[in-house]
């Protein structure tokens, strides 16, 4: 957690079983890579809180699935295609 100039940065790395895919649910077995996300959170008092998520890409092995991969999802932080946490959107 790094403290500078009215804001407040938190690095997190998702250590949740893998994800399952959106389109055939299969678990994945495979990272194809990881990167980083950057997601607002609620402030705290005046500052701006900003967490640096680092989540993974996955690869779908099912044969007949349409897709190849996918991103992981954190529960209650992030919510496909949003930029800000489910927090501040709530
Ligand atoms: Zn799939």
């Amino acid at each position: 957690m790094n403290d500078s100039s009215g804001f407040l940065v938190v690095e997190a790395v998702s250590t949740a079983r893998p994800d399952r895919c959106p389109n055939c649910r299969e678990q994945a077995r495979r990272v194809h890579s990881t990167y980083q996300r950057t997601l607002d959170e609620q402030p705290l008092g005046s500052r701006r809180v900003i967490i640096r998520l680092r989540v993974r890409w996955n690869f779908c092995d099912r044969r007949s699935c349409s897709r190849t991969t996918f991103v992981e999802q954190v529960r209650g932080l992030s919510v496909r295609y949003r930029r800000s946490s489910t927090g501040l959107a709530g």
